[in-house]
């Protein structure tokens, strides 16, 4: 049997239901947090908890539990599932309340929920790279918070699935943002080039293990907004998120970038990353 939390209680997941009149499924109006579990252990987890209750201040949702409970919980459910490599989905929502844009006068208990999934490293993708295609970025203006609010990333992404590509990038006009559900990288010169953390994209949690190491390899970073023609004439292109790692990108609009293989920076990368992951969670049974 598969377990699920629903409001701080392990039930089984089939029997875990949430009212119609969520204002997570009327409105968007929740945030939500996606964990790598690598052997059973749950990979930057304080790193997650911590945006998950940015996220929650940003729309005004109290936490319902301290981070403290949260981690108990989502241990004891990686455990009851056997959870070995996968991940957590985690989502808080406002809570039950009859339809009304305006937050609820009375008040009104938070909805949390939490499930895993096994989830394998995509190993043969982060040899081989992957194809992306470019979108405008038509989201609103706090991409920051990590919102319910998908639609946007939805139609990227089910656009870039039309054009079997892997990933959306998106730009608003001439510069580059970040992915549908990933950050985006380009190296130049050897120079490690990415949108800065503001309102228009979300902080990777991932984005930040990588720009660390760059820092302890003494490779060059320059966190700036770039542009369309930047990402077509560079050397190297990858994107970065939970469940894909350090992603090496070889061809954007049908475009090779460069030789179409990944570099040797993103390669370090990668290794780098790998090397986080046995810190954090021990020996990994395959690696790129
Ligand atoms: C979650 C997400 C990312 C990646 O963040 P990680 O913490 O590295 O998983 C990037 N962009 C968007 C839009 C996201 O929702």
């Amino acid at each position: 049997m598969a377990y699920a939390i629903l409001n701080g209680k392990m039930l089984d997941r089939a029997e875990a239901k949430v009212d119609m009149e969520d204002r997570g499924y009327q409105f968007g109006d929740g945030v939500y947090e996606v964990i790598r579990v690598y052997n059973g252990k749950l990979f930057t987890l304080d790193e997650h908890l911590e945006r998950l209750e940015r996220s929650l201040t940003n729309i005004s949702i109290k936490p319902p539990f301290t981070n403290q409970e949260l981690t108990e919980m989502l241990y004891q459910l990686v455990e009851k599932n056997n959870l070995e490599t996968g991940i957590v989905y985690m989502q808080i929502t406002r809570g039950v309340a009859p339809r009304n844009h305006a937050f609820p006068s009375g008040g009104v208990t938070p909805c949390l929920t939490a499930y895993t999934k096994e989830l394998a490293r995509p190993l043969a993708q982060l040899k081989s790279g992957v194809k992306t295609i470019l979108t405008e970025d038509i989201r609103w203006l706090r991409c920051d918070i990590k919102s319910l609010n998908l639609l946007a990333n939805v139609l990227a992404k089910q656009k870039a699935a039309d054009n079997n590509c892997y990933e959306a990038i998106q730009h608003r006009g001439h510069e580059v943002t970040e992915g549908s559900s990933s950050n985006v990288f380009i190296i130049k010169n050897g120079v490690v080039i990415t949108h800065p953390s503001d309102q228009l994209i979300l902080k990777g949690i991932t984005k930040d293990v990588i720009l660390k190491q760059c820092e302890s390899l003494q490779i060059p970073v320059e966190e700036r907004v770039f542009s369309l023609d930047e990402l077509s004439g560079a050397d190297e292109v990858f994107l970065s998120s939970t469940t894909s790692e350090v992603m090496p990108i070889i061809e954007i609009a049908g475009n090779s970038v460069k030789d179409g293989n990944p570099g040797p920076v993103t390669r370090k990368l990668q290794e780098a990353f790998e090397q986080e992951i046995v810190e954090q969670c021990g020996e990994l049974k395959q690696s790129i």
